[in-house]
């Protein structure tokens, strides 16, 4: 689609510049690792993710989207209904996929040596929203490929989509301090950070709970929503507890990771 990659990498780095320096302002945490290495590491992650996505997968959700226009497919391509009520519709419904996709990423074990891997980062910052093994996100784009072509949302829908999921993704993995009495507002909506730092507990119940990028809606209708970490956001531990030794978190361990049982 026209202006989709510019419109992509603008909201990248612009979501990036205003978390990273509102981390500096107002952190909610202290950093314990060494936050020039993880940076590399998840940064380079993102560069190795859009290669493997450029060049190994045929379809993407946004050709998917016009593939399904064209010939007819999906749900919202058969019902004639207002274009902005298509496009709250879809919406809702692929960010409920995410929802269950996340779900299926920690409960089926083979899927979770993927997964696990974005539970590595011993802190979490703007950063760790970028940080997916390349094999689960070309898993989690099939996923959203067959979604598209159930739903059959318009194709700018898919582009604001993944935009903001993207954009939702970097803002709630945010180190940042955002005052309680509006976090809590905010929750009503959408996923904030304190509401997602809750999910990168090393205790297992934190870790399985608050599965939401975008709405929070899923987790308070499926019984997975948790408010607050036990030990309170500066006392809580972050990461996973079989992948602790900085010197195991490196890029070419964390590629390897899925294949490798534990590291300590
Ligand atoms: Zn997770
Ligand atoms: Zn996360």
């Amino acid at each position: 689609m026209p202006g989709e990659q510019i419109t992509r990498l603008v909201f990248f780095f612009g979501v990036l510049t205003i978390i990273a320096v509102w981390e500096v302002i107002a952190p909610r945490r202290q950093l314990t690792d060494n936050k020039g290495r993880r940076w590399l590491t998840n940064l380079s992650l993102v560069v190795i993710d859009t290669a493997v996505v450029r060049f190994f997968l045929p379809v993407l959700p946004v050709g998917m989207a016009l593939m399904a226009q064209q010939q007819g497919w999906g749900i919202l391509n058969i019902i004639t209904l207002p274009p902005w009520i298509k496009l709250i519709l879809a919406i809702v419904a692929l960010d409920f996929v995410i929802y269950l996709q996340h779900v299926l990423f920690h409960f089926l074990p083979i899927l979770w040596r993927l997964h696990r891997m974005h539970h590595t980062d011993l802190d979490i910052d703007v950063t760790t929203g970028n940080r997916f093994h390349p094999i689960e996100i070309a898993i989690s784009l099939w996923i959203k490929v067959a979604a598209v072509a159930l739903i059959g949302p318009p194709a700018f829908t898919v582009v604001i989509f993944e935009v903001v999921l993207n954009a939702s993704s970097q803002f709630n993995h945010g180190n940042i301090r955002i005052p309680v009495s509006i976090d809590r507002w905010l929750r009503l909506v959408m996923v904030t950070p304190d509401m997602h730092r809750v999910h990168h507990s090393v205790i297992p119940r934190e870790t399985n709970s608050n599965f939401g990028f975008n709405l929070p809606w899923w987790d308070y209708m499926y019984g997975t929503y948790r408010p607050q970490p036990e030990l309170g956001h500066t006392g809580m531990i972050i990461g996973f507890k079989e992948f602790r030794d900085p010197a195991m978190l490196t890029l070419p361990r964390l590629l390897i990771q899925p294949f490798i049982r534990k590291s300590v």
